[in-house]
């Protein structure tokens, strides 16, 4: 059991390691910085992230990529993928001044949050902000209200299964009760135009883009049916990225859905859309933490790093794995990874193997591009990583 457990052990380290000797290759002007700057920072590769983005439309030409800020909303991650001509998608009136002061045009912004509060929809509508999902009555009366003539689309429920971070049970219709939605909108003189569907973040699970385009062509031939003619599918989020296992690549999930498309939409829709939030930035950056303290307590090692699930790391809490990687030679031990502040729930991870760290070792954990910084409060007075971008090609 206890040979089981190490030989794992030493596959997670392993892949850890491999995993940053890759990355810092790659970027070699990281190889300075990473033992040198202040901790507790995240390292973003803004030529990956660029290239990210390059790399989803050179496998999916004929769909329109509106970044989901809420990932990462770093202004200089939201400038290098301005300059590439990326849409974006906001949910709140913070997300959208940030992209207004970058210049970027209203046309090119979207919001799918069903459910946005009534002050965000004024301020967007009075933007030119345009495109709004919808998934009940009550929020196609409220865009109704507040402007007037606005675009929707209705987000339909579809299997989040295999997500490591699902979202279905809290949005999402059936595809009867879309269209009812959709209609309904019509009645309140709003333009129905779409579809949208969201297969849970960190989403390694085809199945659920199979559902999901099924579906959503389902309601589009009775939505043509009942004379309303829909030019958008929206294809919400969900690329995953690696961390502790690898996952399925962007030309594989292009590949599937766009066979998918061909079958379920002969006629392709005016506009198709994704919205990836985490695929973007996920794997391009790297948390730099410091270890702050070592503990044996009832027969377990307890390591503590100067962040936590309260200062970056809340998704954690969720059952996201970042992989961890210590630059040292010797025998693996396992360790409970706790966080900075002094509440018990700040546990980053167990199970993880690493060799014998001392105070003041740096860690590094991989992955930690999206949903980390975003997440971060100051909770019990501990700072929130800072944010250092580079352009790791020398
Ligand atoms: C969060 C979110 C996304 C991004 O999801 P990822 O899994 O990070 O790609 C896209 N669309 C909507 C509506 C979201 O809420």
């Amino acid at each position: 059991m206890k040979e089981t457990l190490l030989r794992a052990g030493e596959l997670q380290f392993k892949y850890a390691r491999r995993y940053f000797e890759e990355f810092t290759a790659e970027r070699p002007a990281l190889r300075e910085i990473l033992p040198t700057v202040e901790t507790p920072t995240l390292l973003l590769d803004l030529e990956g992230v660029k290239n990210r983005l390059i790399q989803i439309r050179y496998h999916l030409p004929e769909v329109r990529v509106y970044y989901a800020v809420k990932a990462n909303d770093h202004p200089q991650v939201l400038s290098a993928l301005h300059q590439l001509g990326s849409g974006f998608e906001v949910a709140s009136s913070g997300e959208l001044q940030k992209l207004l002061s970058l210049k970027v045009p209203p046309e090119r912004i979207i919001s799918s949050n069903p459910v946005k509060p009534p002050e965000f929809i004024d301020y967007a509508y009075g933007v030119g902000v345009n495109r709004f999902a919808v998934d009940s009555f009550s929020e196609v009366d409220k865009i109704a209200r507040i402007a007037p003539r606005a675009r929707v689309y209705v987000r339909i429920a579809v299997p989040n299964e295999g997500s490591e971070w699902p979202l279905s049970r809290k949005f999402g219709v059936d595809v009867g009760t879309a269209l009812r939605i959709l209609e309904h909108a019509k009645e309140k003189g709003l333009v129905p135009v779409g579809v949208t569907f969201h297969v849970g973040s960190q989403c390694n699970n085809l199945r659920n883009w199979f559902i999901a385009i099924r579906d959503s062509a389902e309601l589009w031939e009775k939505a043509r049916l009942r004379g309303m003619r829909l030019l958008i599918l929206n294809m919400g989020g969900g690329i995953p990225v690696r961390y502790i296992n690898e996952v399925l690549r962007i030309e594989d999930i292009a590949y599937y859905v766009r066979g998918l498309l061909r079958k379920y939409f002969p006629t392709p829709p005016y506009e198709l859309q994704m919205e990836p939030g985490r695929g973007i930035v996920g794997d391009q950056g790297v948390l730099v933490t410091q270890v702050i303290g070592k503990a044996q307590r009832g027969g377990e090692n307890w390591l503590y790093v100067d962040t936590g699930v309260f200062n970056g790391l809340a998704e954690a809490l969720g059952g996201i794995r970042y992989p961890v990687y210590l630059e040292k030679e010797g025998e693996l031990k396992e360790w409970i990874l706790g966080g900075v502040s002094c509440d018990s729930m700040d546990v980053i991870a167990r199970g993880v193997y690493l060799p014998e760290p001392e105070v003041g070792d740096r860690l590094y954990l991989l992955s930690a591009g999206a949903y980390t910084t975003v997440y971060a409060s100051e909770f019990n007075g501990f700072p929130r990583p800072r944010i250092l971008c580079v352009s790791g090609r020398l």
